[in-house]
């Protein structure tokens, strides 16, 4: 009988990383008969090897820095010789075809997807599950994008099966030759196929429990995220966060399917539910659901006075901006000031032409620059309409003593976003950790021990910040220096 009610489960890549991991992925799939299609990535890093994907791009380009594309050839065969244990799949017999293929001239795309394609055919033999391969419905159109409209239709006729094993990554090029997604393009299709067959929701299999509200390396222990919006999502990625793949949730726009990261090894646990803001449940714990943050912003300064009242200045900045292909962050402004946050990475061997641009473009009366500032971003829906959000961010942070640079809130009021040094960036992301996680009580009893800590020790030296000025034309073009 088929299945009416579907869990698109998908294996990423460390949890396809050794046999005992197989195994282990093989019992938690036939455990739930709803676990009726399955995606999976190819095999991960582990001790052993090197991620299946990278040695493959390795194979393809012949740049492996120590070893020859036959010893890749080998090292492949062995991986997936021991991950088929117990199956009748022949590693042999595929690897020489793939060896074939290489020498044949197959391209990147093809042989890169390799990975997910004999990872999905050795599941195949474990899970007893029917072998569909990607390129069958993922389909991209001439301008190599995805084809969203016919993927999903052709998605749908998977329902006819009783159960199915895809191999992630890759579809069809408009020219019949496999394709390949962005890196880590698995999550996608993994939402293309729920998506197409309107399942109940898809399960994300990871090694880590869920998503965390801060970066466990700077806090010990974070909370994990219950509930979490694709509009969070975004907010959280874009901070370096690794949740799903950018475009993941895009087939499941406006659609109560919710993905459920989850952890293999502890299945008990619930781990982080990302669903549509549509789906978002109104009654969540806290307004702040995470904390995320990136070093290593720069950020110009232009200043012009009266620049208020001058018809498209921020048009020809940005224009400028644009030119240099240097890509603006965030634009905190002034009245006479605008300020453009970009990477620092962003701005090498280009910062001399952008400058000299903006000059004769803009004409500002000066311009900065500043560098090592720390982004933090404070994210959580349930800001909107709620006082006091940036006040008790704000406020952790003046306890440290750690001084705001800039700060910037959209009127979505989704997060909002702080400027530091990079310096003080570990102690903010902890100090906010705490203001928005513990109780009362136990925040009195740290401000309690700051004060006495400052009280005893003097304040640590602080590297002042300071602004470059890079050009300054006082008395400027109108109407003079003010005084
Ligand atoms: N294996 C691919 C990668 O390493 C795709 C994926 O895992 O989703 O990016």
């Amino acid at each position: 009988m088929l299945q009416e009610k579907r869990i698109v489960v998908k294996w990423g890549g460390a949890c396809m990383r050794n046999l005992s991991s197989v195994k282990k992925a093989c019992e938690i799939t036939l455990s739930d008969q709803r676990r009726s299609i399955v995606v999976v990535s190819a095999p991960g890093k582990d001790d052993e090897y090197d991620k299946m994907t990278n040695v493959l791009i390795h194979l393809h380009r012949d740049d492996h820095p120590e070893k020859s594309r036959s010893e890749m050839l080998n090292e492949i065969e062995a991986r997936f010789a021991q991950l088929a244990t117990g199956t009748k799949f022949n590693a042999k017999r595929e690897v020489e075809k793939l060896g074939r293929d290489l020498a044949d001239g197959s391209s990147f795309d093809f042989i890169v997807s390799r990975g997910e394609y004999l990872m999905a055919k050795i599941m195949s033999e474990h899970l007893g599950f029917t072998f569909v391969d990607a390129s069958t419905f993922v389909r991209f159109d001439a301008e190599g994008r995805l084809n969203l409209q016919e993927t999903l239709e052709r998605a749908a006729l998977l329902c006819k099966l009783p159960n199915a094993i895809i191999p992630g990554f890759y579809g069809q090029a408009f020219d019949g030759s496999v394709k390949l997604m962005t890196r880590g393009g698995t999550d996608l299709t993994k939402t293309l196929v729920a998506a197409g067959v309107k399942a109940e929701k898809c399960e994300n299999w990871k090694d880590v429990t869920g998503v965390k509200m801060a970066d466990p390396r700077i806090v010990k222990n974070p909370r994990t995220i219950k509930v979490l919006s694709t509009k969070e999502m975004r907010e959280l990625s874009y901070m370096g966060f690794e949740v799903l793949h950018e475009e993941a949730v895009l087939p499941l726009r406006g659609k109560n399917i919710p993905i459920e990261v989850r952890n293999m090894w502890l299945p008990e646990e619930k781990g982080t539910l990302v669903v549509d803001d549509a789906y978002l449940p109104e009654h969540r714990n806290g307004a702040v659901i995470g904390i995320a943050g990136k070093k290593d912003f720069s950020i110009i300064r232009l200043e012009k006075r009266l620049m208020n009242q001058e018809l498209g200045f921020l048009h020809r900045a940005t224009g400028v901006f644009a030119t240099h292909a240097v890509n603006i962050e965030h634009v905190p402004g002034g009245i006479d000031t605008v300020s453009f946050l970009v990477r620092s990475e962003n701005l090498k061997g280009k910062f001399p032409a952008l400058l000299k641009d903006l000059e004769q473009t803009c004409e500002p009366d000066e311009v900065c620059i500043g560098h090592n500032i720390a982004l933090i971003s404070v994210v959580g829906s349930g800001m909107t309409n709620t006082p006091g959000i940036l006040a008790r961010a704000s406020g952790a942070l003046a306890w440290c003593g750690i001084n705001i640079r800039i700060v910037d809130q959209g009127s979505s009021e989704l997060s909002i976003i702080i400027g530091i040094d990079n310096d003080d960036y570990e102690a903010a992301i902890r100090a906010l950790y705490a203001e928005f996680t513990d109780s009362w009580m136990k925040r009195l009893f740290k401000k309690a021990w700051w004060f006495v800590k400052k009280s005893l020790r003097p304040a640590r030296k602080r590297r002042p910040f300071s602004f470059h000025l890079y050009k300054t034309n006082w008395p400027p073009h109108s109407s003079g220096r003010p005084v």
